[in-house]
């Protein structure tokens, strides 16, 4: 079987399925790989939700937004790291993808109602409007490809099996309880949310047109002829294919976060269990950095606190938690191995890198890793944590105590430092103030805590004084890393004096993100990665390939 084609596209995550359809669309042929043996990437893991200003869902709901507003929250978060044309593509960028994956595709997006992560920059919005997500997909119009969305073996932690989505449940506005004639019809027709749903919508869309993703195939190398690129290889079942692609090949390979040398070589910090897919090991970076790829926004990653959850495995290798919830609800703080709290711990997981990333220079040791999340048996009476229900019985492996010297004992840090943070903390929170650390002040703090209480400070600040104590230790984590090669707006490869690669594209994770450090809101990783998905495969398709014409784009 020959996989020559116009457009090559490695990976089967957002990025790859948009810019397989794009180019599809654009009317070339398209070949699409898959390193692992099922398809979705870490979209399918993931929430399915898109951060995408100046998007027309928000518009058709009545929220305002503009492309001047857009581009000065980027630009007031940006700390030199967003080139300007690659935030101007995003912005304008929404508008055409939201409205081409509606009109072609089984996707329908609805406005996920969560504040931007910085809602008090300038442009920032407080009551959301940026973040969407698309409506859930029935899986069983993928035939036997239902069953290759991810590895199959996670499910809602509400229904235990199809996923809601992000509306359905409290965070999003809903109650998280569908009524029994509904949730009986999602589960025959395996009706699933999220980004399950989403990687099931491109799937459909993909499978339709024909273009069906050959799983277990690896793109190795790029062929280039004439300093174009015009296919790639591909290890397919063992042996190594050459795939003509005369148009281009779009990377689409997420990022290189299981890669213990490239990150260590690049991030910016220490970052120890990744969130994501084990097959995301920086093979598109390297495949790009073969031939002369200028690299950019190599040191982020979209960082995430996480817990290693004991006895539990994700694609072969240790499951963690992304600790969101628990860091915003009353009754919980962080500490680091001083026994101090050093953050605002309802802040933006991305954000929160930063203070993961800090280094005691006196000590040449990084100040708050190890680090533990500590709270007390009423937090747990009054919401559960992780999987434990309101008032329900902790699992052994999280440390506990009857006391906070007790609990201070097992963890190896200073008692009498502990007591007297949280006796500190008590104090802010009858002042009904973080004085300390700010929680609390923005709009975004307390969204993720009682929202019985938000937008009070009260959503998130709470004594913590009954025991017993708990602690749990806390990971530097990631959902992906997103530095790569950098591109154009069109998602054309840039060579390392700024020129043109002929035929390559990239977009997601793999790319230098068009974010920079920022995470703009819930949905950040996946709006730039549809947007630039979609750039790049239209491009590639409308490329002529010849070396005076690569030469324009
Ligand atoms: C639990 C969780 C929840 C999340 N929720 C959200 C959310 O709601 N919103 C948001 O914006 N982000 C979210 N994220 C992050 C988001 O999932 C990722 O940033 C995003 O999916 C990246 O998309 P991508 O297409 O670049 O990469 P991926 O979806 O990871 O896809 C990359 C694909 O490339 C394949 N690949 C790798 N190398 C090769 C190769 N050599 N040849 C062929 N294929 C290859 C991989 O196997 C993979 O399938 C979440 C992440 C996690 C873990």
């Amino acid at each position: 079987m020959s996989f020559d084609c116009d457009v090559a596209v490695l990976g089967t995550g957002a990025a790859g399925l948009v810019a397989a359809l794009a180019a599809h669309d654009a009317g070339a042929s398209v070949a699409l790989f898959e390193k692992a043996a099922v398809v979705g990437g870490t979209t399918a893991l993931s929430g399915g939700v898109c951060w995408l200003p100046c998007n027309p869902v928000g518009a058709r709901a009545g929220l305002s937004d503009s492309r001047e507003e857009a581009l000065a929250y980027l630009e007031s978060l940006s700390h030199g790291l967003i080139a300007p044309e690659l935030a101007e593509a995003l912005v304008d960028g929404a508008k055409p993808v939201l409205d081409y994956l509606e009109q072609h595709t089984p996707l329908r997006f609805q406005v996920v109602p969560i504040p931007d992560y910085h809602p008090e920059r300038p442009g920032g919005k407080p009551q959301g409007g940026r973040s969407i997500e698309p409506g859930a997909i029935a899986f069983d119009e993928l035939g036997p490809w239902a069953d290759r969305v991810g590895m199959g073996q996670f499910s809602d932690p509400v229904t235990g099996d199809v996923y809601l989505t992000t509306l359905d449940s409290p965070r999003g506005g809903g109650s998280g309880r569908i009524d029994d004639a509904e949730m009986a019809r999602r589960r025959q027709h395996r009706v699933n949310g999220r980004g399950r749903g989403m990687v099931g919508g491109l799937l459909k869309a993909c499978l339709d047109r024909g273009i069906v993703p050959s799983t277990e195939s690896r793109g190795t190398r790029l062929v280039v002829e004439d300093g174009a690129v015009v296919g790639v290889q591909v290890a397919i079942d063992g042996a190594l294919r050459e795939v003509r692609a005369r148009r281009g090949v779009v990377l689409a390979t997420g990022g290189f976060e299981w890669d213990p040398a490239l990150r260590a070589a690049f991030l910016r910090g220490p970052m120890s269990h990744p969130a994501s897919i084990p097959t995301n090991t920086g093979d598109g970076l390297r495949m790009a950095m073969r031939v002369g790829a200028q690299l950019g926004n190599m040191r982020e990653a979209w960082w995430m606190p996480a817990a290693q959850l004991p006895g539990q495995q994700q694609y072969g290798e240790q499951k963690v938690a992304l600790i969101l919830r628990e860091r915003a609800l009353p009754g919980t703080i962080i500490v680091n191995r001083e026994g101090k709290r050093f953050v605002n711990e309802a802040t933006n997981y991305n954000a929160m890198g930063g203070a993961f990333h800090a280094l005691d220079s006196a000590r040449f040791d990084y100040m708050n890793l190890p680090c533990w999340i500590v709270f007390d048996r009423r937090m747990i009476e009054d919401y559960g944590f992780l999987d434990v229900p309101a008032g329900g019985a902790m699992p052994d492996w999280v440390p506990s105590a009857p006391t906070l010297p007790a609990l201070a004992a097992r963890l190896g840090i200073p008692a009498g430092a502990l007591q007297a943070t949280v006796a500190r903390w008590n104090t802010l929170v009858d002042a009904g103030h973080d004085g300390d650390f700010g929680r609390g002040n923005s709009a975004y703090d307390g969204f993720n805590g009682d929202l019985r209480h938000y937008p009070g400070k009260a959503s998130t600040l709470g004594r913590i004084e009954r025991g017993p104590f708990y602690a749990l230790p806390l990971e530097s984590s990631t959902l992906g890393t997103k530095g790569g090669p950098r591109t154009n707006a069109h998602g054309a490869v840039l060579d390392v004096d700024g020129a043109v690669i002929p035929g390559l594209y990239a977009a997601g994770n793999v790319m230098a993100g068009p974010t920079g450090m920022v995470y703009g809101g819930a949905g950040g990783t996946l709006g730039p990665a549809i947007v630039f998905g979609f750039n790049a495969g239209r491009h590639a398709a409308q490329r002529v390939s010849t070396p005076e014409a690569s030469a324009l784009v």
